[in-house]
């Protein structure tokens, strides 16, 4: 029996391919850049094994160069070129990755670097042109090729000249339609921050003659249009540079440069994890909330880079939501992509990488409290709520990352104390981490349940955030104190005079009946209270939920 081999029908293929796997069609510059820095890589690979090949890094770059009046956008590169042979396989068969089979071939550890891996992203350009060609020369060969498309209908092969070792890619520009306008591609300014925005850190220089308009030598008034080669590219990404070559400056105008926030950032941390899956990252606690933080608008989420390349603007996974203020990037070579490198294959690594970076920032978070206590006091009062949250979010089950970054108010000099803070200074007497709930901290002081508290000298908690109490419902105790409202029931406090209570209350049966009857539905009873010092009545609630949280309940809709 004789095994055929399944032949890709690559006309529909194509069209198919085209049209659906790409969410945005400025991806096309991104595949096409992508291709000919792995193509500068192969000669950077080789060089390494072969003697009598050099590399000059300044020797190589990636040129982008639209000519608006004939529609044409050209991508020049002095990569490792197509021999025929190469042209046919590579770029005449959908899904043949000649990349994938080179860092096979060399088996080079180092060859992670090269971003092909699905013999797709070639023609992606289709997406904004009508006809491709492709001039290419191999390294170590005389002869040039012209390959040439378009699209769905196949392509052509024929010898053509090129002096130099590489290849051009020139693009024949799509017309505008109705929906759609392609002229975009053939404008320096928006070639430009599609560059930048997936390809800042491709290795290579990538360069374009930028026209731009300056003062006229020896005249303040009078312009001329100077037209330059200019890198568009940052090359080096700062997540890969060394920890101790950079300062806060370089980070502060990262930070910037990336618009994740007017602000200076609180702290940073620059990550770099070789293990099990390789990664690296820049991540940065905000000082400032953003305006829509607390609103629906708002999306939290990391950028995802794959070697260098942008995949995702705001990859989610990343981050839990009590972390969503973290602003940053990770990048990383061990992603498995889908087909169109826009989203992952499987979340295995991505979650792998999102639990790492969960345990640093709570590490980060937890030295700045010790370190910089003042920056984490403005950290938290800007997104302590969202920890608060965290904590009461998903039944408790976070509460062990986030216990520790926790913050009250306190009796004490009326300052943010940490839950260690309170444990750690309670008197040997003391059972109970004591709270109380209320609108202000006026209102608090005022509160009579507070007065037994204080006067046994025992630091209260001030809960001025209606989810303060859900969240340290959630918590139920914190280094096995139990946390204890100043007006629940039995408050575990030495109380004397039992018999004195008891005879008070016999005595004023009557009174409190009366008094009852007259609140009716509005107390369920009125009793004698050992807990007054100076006001002549106080409110106090039996069970779970505190007044303050009733008060919160009623007010949700149903
Ligand atoms: P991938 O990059 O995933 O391999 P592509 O469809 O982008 O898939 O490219 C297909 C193949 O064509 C590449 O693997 C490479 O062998 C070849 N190729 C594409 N562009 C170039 C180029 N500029 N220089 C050399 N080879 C190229
Ligand atoms: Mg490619």
């Amino acid at each position: 029996m004789t095994k055929m081999e399944f032949k890709a029908e690559s006309k529909r293929l194509l069209e198919m391919m085209i049209n659906s796997i790409y969410s945005q069609k400025e991806i096309f510059l991104r595949e096409l850049i992508s291709n000919a820095s792995d193509a500068i890589d192969k000669i950077y690979y080789k060089a390494l094994t072969d003697d009598s090949l050099t590399f000059n890094k300044d020797d190589y770059f990636i040129k982008v160069e639209a000519d608006k009046a004939n529609r044409l956008l050209k991508i020049t590169d002095t990569g490792i070129g197509m021999t025929k042979e190469e042209l046919e396989n590579n770029l005449g068969t959908i899904a043949k990755s000649g990349s994938l089979s080179f860092k096979k071939e060399t088996k080079m550890e180092d060859g992670q670097e090269i971003i092909g891996q699905f013999g797709v992203g070639f023609y992606s350009a289709f997406m904004v042109a009508d006809v491709v060609t492709v001039l290419t020369r191999a390294l170590g060969s005389t002869e040039a090729y012209k390959w040439e498309s378009q699209g769905a209908d196949g392509y052509t092969i024929e010898p053509c000249d090129k002096e130099t070792v590489g290849t051009e890619i020139i693009l024949k520009i799509k017309e505008n339609t109705e929906d759609e306008t392609y002229d975009d591609y053939l404008e320096d300014y928006r070639l430009k921050q599609i560059i930048k925005k997936y390809s800042d850190f491709i290795r290579y220089p990538i360069k374009m003659d930028i026209t731009e308009s300056r003062p006229k030598e020896g005249s303040d008034n009078d312009l001329e249009e100077v037209t330059e080669e200019q890198t568009i590219n940052s090359m080096v990404p700062i997540w890969r540079k060394n920890k101790n070559e950079l300062t806060d400056e370089d980070y502060a105008n990262f930070y910037s440069e990336k618009h994740y926030g007017y602000d200076k950032p609180l702290k940073h941390i620059h990550i770099s994890v070789d293990g099990a899956i390789r990664y690296q990252a820049i991540l940065y606690i905000p000082e400032q909330i953003p305006f829509n933080y607390y609103s629906k608008e708002f999306e939290k989420g990391l950028e995802l880079y794959s070697n260098g390349v942008l995949i995702m603007e705001k990859c989610s996974d990343l981050l839990p939501d009590y972390f969503s203020f973290v602003k940053g990037i990770v990048d990383s070579e061990d992603l498995s992509l889908n087909i169109s490198r826009e989203i992952l294959q499987q979340d295995r690594q991505l979650k792998t990488i999102a639990k790492n970076i969960k345990n640093k920032i709570k590490s980060n978070l937890k030295s700045m409290i010790k370190e910089s206590r003042e920056d984490y006091e403005k950290f938290f009062n800007a997104f302590g709520r969202q920890l608060k949250y965290g904590v009461y979010s998903d039944f408790g089950a976070n509460k062990d990352d986030l216990q520790d970054l926790l913050m009250f108010y306190s009796s004490k000099e009326k300052k943010l104390v940490t839950l260690d803070e309170y444990v750690s200074r309670m008197p040997e007497d003391q059972k109970y981490i004591y709270y109380a709930s209320g609108e202000s901290f006026d209102r608090i002081e005022k509160l009579p349940q507070t007065e037994v508290v204080a006067e046994k000298g025992y630091e209260i908690l001030y809960f001025t955030d209606e989810v303060d109490e859900f969240a340290i419902k959630m918590l139920m105790n914190y280094k096995e104190k139990e946390f204890k409202s100043v007006s629940s029931g039995d408050l575990g406090i030495e109380e004397e005079g039992k018999e004195k209570t008891e005879s008070e209350e016999k005595e004023n049966k009557e009174l409190f009946d009366y008094m009852k009857n007259v609140l009716s539905d509005k107390v369920k009873a009125v009793r004698v209270s050992k807990r007054l010092k100076t006001h002549p009545v106080c409110l106090s609630s039996e069970g779970d939920i505190s007044i303050e949280m009733e008060k919160v309940l009623q007010a949700m809709p149903d």
